[in-house]
């Protein structure tokens, strides 16, 4: 066996092991072993190259001190920051770490336009397209993560929206060009490409606000797995070529769903015509709201046939699966019916509620999802929102000047009690005012949502 074939052999066990983690990925029991499978993959791949491959005059990869030292850098740093994250904080993690991915498919562009064959046009084009893609990759994933982080602000305006749609076909027609005219400008052109397409990145993210932050995150993150491809190509390398086409399909096909899932149209997410998250909706001046205390939350949720629960970004931070596990279960002692009302984008990534869940042990056939639950919520005696706001927002239905009109929501208004758990009245995500807890139906349960659901178990067993 020559080393070609033991690096190919590494490359098919690599590809293998990415294809059969992602599947196991798609079930909780199973997505744990699916993640480590395909990282063992990916470390198979890079060892194998590493020692096994050759350049066309027989020579093994130079460098080594700093290739394992890049290795060594990043594999603490890695894990540091995995170690330390918490679970509310996944989401700006996931943009970042996509944001690197899009900067070293940039960086290949970068560096590769010297030492490949440049006057072909293929190759020029693949590596300019790489670059392209995995810059706007990179620069908005990091607004994207200052979004998330609260740190940057949505700003965008009409003529905004012209300028990004007139840029991009701008940065497409230079690109085209320079790849068939390979002495046009030569050493300046790759970062003209790199510096127009950061300032795209940019720009196309800081507008999207209004809730559609979750499309746009997992856009970007195809953005990479497509930018990594391109190195593929570039590089004849199989397994590249094979994590870069899984994770940018996967991440398209997640982006499909998301854009159905919000009602958005993917090309109207792609050109930013959602722009400007706060603002926009009615006002609930003069509306007042009615307050419930534990006791008689109890009391009502532990006399109802069935109560569904409603999780949101607000049990991620309370950190209150386990209670909310806790306390479905009392409740189930008492001959309750209980089950979980799951909006595709409750909380700030994508499955975050079925992830929190399913760390607390929650049944998976328990956990419905919003198009199933709908049409039994008015047969619901008590539906209990724990920390979500924008997902149960009637506005999305009824106020066409709201940022997130369009958006199917949880109908937690058709249910016949409405009990809503959160810490005081502020706003959520899309920084918009709930008519919801305004409505005649609705009681607010104040705290946080842990300590609260703590109580409510103590209650509920003394019932
Ligand atoms: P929201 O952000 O709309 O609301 C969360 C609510 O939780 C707040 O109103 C807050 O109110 C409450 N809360 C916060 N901390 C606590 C606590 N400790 N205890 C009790 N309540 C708490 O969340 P939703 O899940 O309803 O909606 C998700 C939003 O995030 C959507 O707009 C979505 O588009 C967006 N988004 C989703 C992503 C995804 O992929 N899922 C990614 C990026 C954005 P208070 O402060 O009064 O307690």
């Amino acid at each position: 066996m020559t080393t070609l074939d033991i690096l190919k052999l590494c490359y098919l066990l690599g590809s293998v092991s990415f294809i059969v983690g992602l599947k196991m990925l798609a079930k909780p029991d199973s997505a744990k072993r699916g993640n480590m499978l395909a990282a063992i993959g990916m470390g198979i791949a890079i060892i194998g190259t590493i020692l096994f491959h050759r350049n066309e005059e027989d020579e093994s990869i130079g460098n080594l001190a700093w290739i394992f030292g890049g290795i060594a850098i990043g594999t603490v740093v890695g894990y540091l920051a995995a170690m330390k994250v918490k679970m509310t904080q996944m989401p700006q993690m996931v943009s970042l770490f996509n944001g690197m991915g899009g900067a070293c498919a940039a960086l290949i562009g970068i560096v590769e336009m010297d030492t490949h064959n440049p006057e072909v046009f293929g190759e020029r084009f693949t590596i300019f397209l790489g670059l392209m893609i995995g810059t706007v990759s990179f620069a908005g994933s990091i607004i994207a993560y200052g979004k998330l982080e609260g740190k940057v602000k949505d700003f965008g305006s009409k003529f905004q929206q012209w300028f990004n749609n007139t840029f991009i076909f701008a940065i497409l027609a230079l690109l085209v060009y320079a790849s068939l005219t390979p002495d046009f400008m030569p050493s300046s052109v790759i970062w003209i490409i790199f510096g127009a397409s950061m300032l795209y990145g940019i720009l196309f993210v800081l507008p999207i606000g209004g809730a559609d932050m979750p499309v746009v995150i997992s856009l970007l993150n195809s953005f990479t797995g497509v930018a990594a491809a391109f190195g593929g190509f570039l590089y004849h390398n199989q397994v590249m070529l094979t994590g870069g086409i899984l994770v940018g399909s996967a991440g398209t096909i997640l982006t499909v769903l998301m854009c159905n899932a919000m009602n958005r149209s993917l090309w109207n997410v792609i050109i930013g015509a959602f722009s400007g998250s706060s603002g926009g909706g009615k006002s609930t001046e003069g509306l007042s709201i009615r307050e419930i205390n534990v006791t008689d939350t109890a009391i009502l949720c532990a006399y109802a046939q069935k109560v569904t629960i409603i999780p949101g970004y607000g049990l991620a931070v309370a950190q209150a699966q386990h209670a909310c596990h806790e306390f479905e279960k009392v409740l189930e002692d008492k001959g309750v019916e209980v089950n979980f009302a799951i909006h595709p984008v409750a909380g700030r990534m994508p499955g975050h509620m079925n992830v929190l869940l399913a760390e607390a042990d929650v049944p998976y056939d328990k956990l419905k999802e919003m198009e199933d639950i709908n049409p039994h919520l008015p047969n619901t005696d008590v539906v209990i929102v724990i920390g979500a706001n924008d997902v149960v927002n009637p506005a999305a239905e009824t106020d066409p000047s709201s940022p997130i009109y369009g958006m199917p929501i949880i109908k937690a208004n058709t249910a016949k009690n409405i009990i809503v758990m959160k810490r005081s009245m502020a706003k959520g995500y899309a920084g918009i005012e709930n008519e919801l807890f305004y409505d005649n139906k609705t009681r607010m349960l104040f705290g946080d949502a842990k300590a609260t659901l703590e109580k409510l178990v103590a209650e509920v067993k003394n019932v």
